[in-house]
Order: structure tokens, then C-alpha cells, then sequence
């Protein structure tokens, strides 16, 4: 159901097109966008659920997601890297503080079961590029990538964003959770033994 493409909506032209509100006309917990003359929905959306947080406002919030959708350090304003120690101390501290946000937010968006706003770490070079998944669309995710948390490495083929298949993002997720929770049993046998 509904259209997807260009010529899915081209063969409506000239047709009588709605927009039609499903369940309480004053609150509806869905509206869609209809085709009277082919009877179909074109697209439609469901209201968000109350009390819902809502990823992407929830990125912005946080200020991991820009203008132009790429995550920059809190601020390193008046920052410079001069090769004193204070400075380097500073760098630091900021890049550290921006990956507990950038932690946290996934771990938020785990709990919740979501794939939106999570974080996959592609190996690269002698380290990882990171990027978070910013929008889902079909079977496929935008993924941005996140600079400011150290070496900021970019992956050639996906640049500063790339649109790639979800059931990559998924099988790469469950990976790294498993990683995950393999490390912590690992280390509370150590803290227990
Ligand atoms: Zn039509």
C-alpha cells in the first residue's frame, strides 16, 4: 500500500486526492494522504504514541544533531591545541564527554528496541569510524557519522552520510550488543572471582 516512487505517483495526476483522519476527528490516531479515484492510500502516519520520546528531537536536544545533521563537539570554541597541557587536558575531556552522550543516547535508544539514533562503530584504519543511524526509511537507514570523540575516522564509500540497508545496521547492532554483554559478564566474573 502507497506510493513509493515517482511513477507510483505520477499515475495519480489528475485524480482526486484527500487527506482523511482515522479514529477521533479531534485527536485522529491516524491521517492519510488518499486517492478517491483508485480507493488506495497514498502515504499516511500514525500519531506518536504519548509520553513517546521522540528520537530525532531527542538528538537535537542533546545537540548530536546539527543543521546540516552532522554531530560536532560541544564546542571547542577558544580551544586551542597550542601543545600545552591544559589545552590537550581540555581536548580530552570534551572528546570523552561527547562520547558518554553519544553512549548514552544509544543505550536509550536500545532499551526502547529502537534503531533510530543508535550507533555502529565500522572498523577503520587502527581504530573505528563511528556513525548514527538518523532516519529509517523503508529498509533502509541514514547513517551520519559523529565526529568529535577522537580520530573521527570516515569510511571512504559512506563519507559524512550514506544511505544503507536496515538489515545490515540490525545484523551490525546485534553484533556489537552481544560484544557487549559478552565484555560485562566477562568482567563481572572478574570483579566476583
Ligand atoms: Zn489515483
Amino acid at each position: 500500500m502507497g506510493v513509493h516512487s515517482y511513477n507510483e505517483l505520477k499515475a495519480h495526476i489528475g485524480h482526486n486526492v484527500v487527506i482523511v483522519a482515522y479514529g477521533d476527528p479531534d485527536d485522529p490516531a491516524n491521517v492519510a494522504v488518499e486517492c478517491e479515484d483508485c480507493g488506495c492510500v497514498l502515504f499516511d502516519y500514525d500519531r506518536p504514541e504519548d509520553g513517546l520520546v521522540d528520537p530525532q528531537a531527542e538528538l537535537l536536544e542533546a545537540g548530536l544533531i546539527a543543521d546540516d545533521h552532522i554531530y560536532k563537539p560541544a564546542s571547542e570554541a577558544g580551544l586551542v591545541l597550542d601543545g600545552s597541557k591544559g589545552a590537550w587536558d581540555a581536548h580530552s575531556s570534551l572528546m570523552a564527554a561527547n562520547q558518554a552522550r553519544l553512549d548514552e543516547i544509544d543505550a536509550r535508544a536500545k532499551t526502547r528496541g529502537d534503531i533510530l539514533a543508535r550507533v555502529v562503530n565500522e572498523p577503520f584504519a587502527d581504530g573505528y569510524a563511528v556513525y548514527q543511524v538518523h532516519e529509517i526509511r523503508d529498509s533502509q537507514a541514514r547513517i551520519v557519522r559523529c565526529i568529535g570523540l577522537g580520530d573521527d575516522w570516515a569510511i571512504p564509500y559512506w563519507g559524512d552520510e550514506a544511505w544503507v540497508e536496515l538489515g545490515f545496521i540490525r545484523k551490525k547492532l546485534e553484533h556489537q550488543d552481544n560484544l557487549k554483554a559478552l565484555f560485562s559478564r566477562h568482567r563481572e566474573n572478574q570483579d566476583s572471582a
